[in-house]
């Protein structure tokens, strides 16, 4: 691979991440942004870091060695990027779901994760300030954590600027232009036309867009979501920063709160990828009067509405990663739970991209390929579950 010049597409937590790596490597990198950077998905996640909430077992790995690597990268990127751990909790009233909660742990400590069983007593020794009310069954993922996502997209660029790397924001990309071999020989933004080595597209929810101008078919579903957060308060949640709270006879569903560094909680409604686009006050102020239920320290607190946000979701629900066959020269990376998994994502795209390796071991579910021969009429059977079919 030609790595003379690397041009990243959209500056949210992977393609940051993946421009730093690439940067730190040795290449020159331009990183490129339609917004400012940062303010994609990126802006609007839960954040929380994770491998409890994914199967089958291999995406499960992936995410897990991800989060065992946070540390080391958090610490590679030398700012303080709001990375605390203390786990989750989550605990079931009705005695259904707490069976499902009893099964969910089970198959986790099949796979060696250290997910375990909690007492009523535990769980409040846990988090003293919780109104924890009935509990059937209580889960505790010791190992999980949060972190921020602008801090991190910041630090990256902190870091590409010492690496004298570009970062263009407010600056979109329009078309890719292919040589006779098909490889991208250039760019055209609406800063004018860029020459590239290397084409990497990080561009979230419009990773779809971006790849067709190149003949490459990255088929996404819909997947909004919604978390609001509150004014900061005082510490209420000390040893475990994730916190599921169970869901109410009239049907809603369970809601999610954690409580960022600067002492602002996150609410959201559902796990981690329910749809939700109800983004009123009405709706931000509901989550907030539910939270306190369960957080009385959280009264005096404003409810916060934060816009609908689009997860990026390939078709299936995982990964896509590497360089596409219509157009050698172009790598793309487009997740879910990208905050989870950027560690590990920039980390191996950055060995294909400069080190020509192919991470086939880990990545060879993930790749482009899979999606060669879908056509929106077959598209629905490989649609990911969960979310919504374009
Ligand atoms: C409500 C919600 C909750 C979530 N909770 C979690 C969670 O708890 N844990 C977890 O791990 N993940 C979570 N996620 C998912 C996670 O946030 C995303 O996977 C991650 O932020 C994706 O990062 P990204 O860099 O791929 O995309 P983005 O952050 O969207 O960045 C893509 C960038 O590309 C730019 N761009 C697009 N088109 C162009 C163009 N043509 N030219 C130039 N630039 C362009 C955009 O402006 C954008 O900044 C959540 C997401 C949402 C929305």
């Amino acid at each position: 691979m030609d790595t003379r010049h690397v041009v990243v597409i959209g500056a949210g937590i992977v393609g940051a991440s993946i421009a730093w790596r690439v940067a730190s490597r040795g290449a020159r990198v331009t990183l490129i942004d339609q917004n400012e950077p940062g303010s994609g998905a990126s802006s609007h996640s839960f954040a929380w870091i994770n491998a409890g909430a994914k199967e089958p077992v291999g995406y499960h790995n992936l995410n897990r060695r991800s989060l065992e690597m946070w540390p080391r990268f958090a610490d590679a990127l030398d700012e303080d990027v709001g990375l605390r751990w203390g786990g989750k909790v989550a605990w079931e009233a009705d005695p259904e779901a707490a069976r499902a909660l009893v099964s969910r742990v089970e198959q986790l400590q099949s796979w060696g994760y250290p997910s375990r069983l909690v007492s009523r007593e535990e769980l409040q020794e846990l988090e003293p300030a919780l109104n924890v009310g009935v509990v059937a069954a209580a889960d505790y993922n010791e190992n999980e954590g949060q972190v921020e996502p602008q801090l991190v997209v910041d630090a990256c660029l902190n870091r590409l600027a010492e690496l004298e790397a570009s970062v263009l924001s407010n600056v979109e990309i329009i078309g890719l232009r292919k040589d006779s071999h098909d490889r991208i020989g250039s760019l055209q933004t609406t800063a004018g036309d860029m020459d590239a080595d290397l084409v990497v597209v990080a561009a979230g929810t419009a990773t779809t867009a971006v790849a067709a101008m190149a003949g490459v078919n990255v088929p996404q579903a819909e997947s909004p979501g919604v978390v609001i957060r509150t004014t900061p308060m005082p510490p209420l949640l000390y040893n475990v920063p994730v916190v599921y709270v169970p869901p109410l006879e009239d049907g809603r569903r369970e809601i999610h709160l954690r409580q960022c560094p600067d002492g602002r909680l996150m609410i959201g409604e559902g796990d981690q990828e329910s749809l939700a686009e109800d983004d009123t006050q009405a709706h931000a102020d509901d989550l907030l009067a539910r939270a306190c239920q369960h957080l009385p320290g959280l009264e005096g607190a404003s409810a916060v509405p934060v816009p609908v946000g689009w997860r990026p979701m390939p078709l299936d629900g995982y990964p896509v990663m590497g360089f596409a066959p219509q157009a050698p020269n172009l790598y793309v990376a487009l997740t879910h739970s990208g905050v989870t998994l950027a560690p590990v994502l920039s980390q191996l795209a950055a060995l294909e991209i400069c080190d020509g390796a192919r991470a086939d071991t880990v990545l060879g579910p993930y790749r482009p390929e899979r999606f060669a021969g879908v056509t929106p009429e077959t598209a629905a059977q490989m649609a990911h579950p969960r979310a919504r079919h374009r």
